[in-house]
């Protein structure tokens, strides 16, 4: 098969780093000394994840560089040097052998700037970093690109139910999609993979659609007239990080709407990567605003693009009508 190196290494990866994640949230929850405003838990826990993934990438496949969400400069400053220490206890949690330099320079790998042509990882340690001090959800994104297209994503969401019907029956989900192959789930504990499909609600009206949480990520006033226009009556699914392309690819919500709310934000590769191979794998489809391909190829940012339409396929076409309409397209 081919990228199974690929898929087994960010795999593995994804499920340390997503680990990683979760004992830090674990002492955030046991009440460590967190004041309001105070990020640091989340500063050690993307640090970390994205030195523990670039270290297992760079050992299996040494030849692909890395665009990542962060850079080591802030850990190298003299002021921080405790928060230096916690991301290296944390590490070294995962990988006891790395000393601090490396843990830096791993960090340092992703600072890579992308483009169209050879091939690339991109990773978002904590996509979902109000989420992850919320206490709830965010997810470890982890895609390659080749030549411009996203062969394959791993998602890991590690607080998302299992059963989103029977959240008390356990958290914790990867998602594997990879082109041509397939979209699965697994949960962190058991390997065995399972298929997931996008729902095949074809009546708009019908639909569940899911957004961000955070208002100034995602206009929630433009969701609101959208789902007006289109007789939606479900409320809105508000969920962080890529949590929302999972959430689409195994049926929780047929709809994921992500709409400007200020006109030059561009959105990074890291944010989308992981998320889009999933989707599309498990049937849905995903555009712009305006209805184009997300472009991938451009660099670190989706610079061509504007927002994220992901749709179960069958409800793109009046959903992509509707924005245009409440959006003045
Ligand atoms: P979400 O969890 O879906 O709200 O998205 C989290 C991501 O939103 C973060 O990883 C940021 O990179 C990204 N983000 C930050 N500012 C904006 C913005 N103005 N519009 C869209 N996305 C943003
Ligand atoms: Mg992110």
């Amino acid at each position: 098969m081919k990228y199974e190196s690929e898929r087994k290494v960010a795999i593995d990866a994804v499920l340390k780093a997503g680990r990683l994640c979760q004992a830090v949230q674990a002492r955030l929850v046991a009440g460590t000394t967190l004041t309001k405003g105070d990020r640091s838990p989340v500063t050690v826990a993307d640090f970390g994840a994205q030195a523990i993934v670039s270290h297992l990438l760079a050992a299996a496949f040494p030849a692909d560089p890395l665009v990542g969400e962060e850079d080591a400069d802030a850990l190298r400053e003299e002021a921080n040097v405790a928060l230096k220490d916690k991301v290296l206890e944390a590490v070294r949690g995962f990988l006891p052998a790395l000393t601090g330099a490396e843990v830096l320079a791993e960090i340092d790998r992703g600072t890579h700037a992308g483009g169209p042509s050879g091939r690339h990882w991109t990773l978002d340690p904590i996509d979902g970093t109000k989420g992850f001090l919320r206490q709830d959800q965010y997810a470890v994104a982890l895609g390659l690109i080749e030549d411009g297209e996203v062969v394959l994503g791993v998602l890991g969401c590690p607080n998302l139910p299992i059963d989103a019907d029977n959240p008390e029956a356990g958290s914790g989900c990867l998602f594997i999609g990879v082109k041509g192959q397939g979209a699965f789930m697994r949960t962190f504990d058991d390997a065995t993979e399972q298929p997931v499909s996008v729902t095949d609600v074809d009546d708009v009206a019908a639909a569940r659609f899911c957004e961000s949480v955070e208002k100034a990520h995602s206009s929630q006033s433009h969701s609101a007239l959208i789902a007006t226009m289109l007789g939606i009556t479900l409320p809105a699914f508000r969920i962080d990080s890529q949590c929302k392309y999972a959430a689409v690819a195994r049926g929780d919500a047929s709809i994921y709407l992500r709409l400007p709310t200020r006109k030059d934000y561009v959105e990074k590769i890291w944010d989308h990567a992981a998320g889009w191979r999933v989707i599309v794998e498990a049937g849905g489809t995903v555009t712009d605003v305006y209805g184009a391909p997300l472009d991938f190829s451009i660099g670190r940012g989706l610079s061509s693009n504007k927002g994220v339409i992901v749709t179960n396929s069958r409800l793109h076409v009046p959903v992509l009508e509707a924005v245009a309409a409440v959006l003045d397209l």
